[in-house]
């Protein structure tokens, strides 16, 4: 059965895409089934796998809206393992169109529940925004994965995102956990990213994640290749980080499932 994690945070240019597609890559590696869902109408998750919105005429929206069936629109990637369910330029039109729509806030995960026995892991790339989208998101998922920019300000909106998920929890989803805080685009040379992460990890202790993804130029590169970094640049130390952080979650799940109690520790 899938695991879905929502890769979430309201703030932009944080991570979020670039550790959907690289996580993703890097779990598809392993040889694990995976489908990235892109709920972003930027598009970038699908661009950063090959697909620009220029080159895709149907996806997840019509999906979501009932006009198509999940195969018609799914496609595949690179990675052998690796298929996605991609952005068009429809769904910028979908926040709005699903606010008088019939169970707005469970329709991605209607999608989902079938395909949970197709693949091992479901990513879903958020918006940076805390609306629809990201709510049928966070109602589909099993847990949710919050790429934290080390910089000054990263922790400014945290608050409203936790609340966000608390509530989620309480009203439509309780079974939400969170998959932990990941740190992205740090540098060890500087000393306000060794803050950021120091507070972090002060703050949220074991919840947030071992594996720290560093700032590094062929991460930024990949994705005008259409490419995920385990491809682009396989020794980099971005394809590292991302494989490093592959491990990490596959691990942290089977401690979850021999330590029930320790999984809401996060
Ligand atoms: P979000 O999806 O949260 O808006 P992105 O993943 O698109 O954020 O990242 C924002 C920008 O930063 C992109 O141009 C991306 O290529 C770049 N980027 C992201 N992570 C890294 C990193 N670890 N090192 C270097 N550049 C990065
Ligand atoms: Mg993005």
């Amino acid at each position: 059965m899938a695991r879905v994690v929502a890769i979430s945070n309201q703030k932009g240019g944080v991570g979020k895409t670039t550790t959907t597609v690289n996580l993703s890559a890097a779990l598809a590696e392993r040889g694990r089934r995976v489908l990235v869902v892109d709920v972003d109408p930027q598009g970038n998750a699908s661009s950063g796998l090959g697909y620009p919105l220029s080159t895709i005429s149907s996806g997840v929206y019509d999906v979501v809206m009932g006009y198509r069936d999940f195969q018609s629109v799914v496609i595949p990637t690179e990675s052998e393992h690796l298929h996605i369910l991609p952005a068009s330029r429809d769904l910028v039109g979908a926040e709005i169109e699903l606010v008088g729509a019939e169970d707005r806030e469970r329709r991605l995960r209607k999608v989902l529940m079938p395909l949970r026995e197709t693949y091992d892991d479901i990513l879903i790339d958020c918006p940076p925004s805390l609306g629809l989208l990201t709510i049928n998101a966070l109602v589909a998922s099993d847990a949710v994965l919050i790429p934290l920019q080390a910089e000054y300000f990263a922790m400014e909106g945290l608050g409203q995102l936790l609340r966000t998920i608390a509530a989620v929890r309480k009203s439509l989803n309780p079974d939400l956990k969170r998959e932990g805080i990941l740190i992205t685009m740090t540098d060890h040379r500087n000393n306000l990213c060794r803050e950021v992460e120091d507070q972090a990890r002060k703050l949220f202790g074991e919840g947030v994640l071992t594996t720290v993804i560093p700032r590094n130029v062929r991460l930024g590169e990949a994705p005008s290749f259409g490419k995920a970094i385990v491809q682009y640049d396989p020794k980099s130390t971005g394809a590292r980080a991302y494989i490093d952080l592959a491990n990490e979650i596959l691990e942290r799940r089977t401690d979850d499932d021999e330590q029930p109690s320790q999984a809401e520790a996060v």
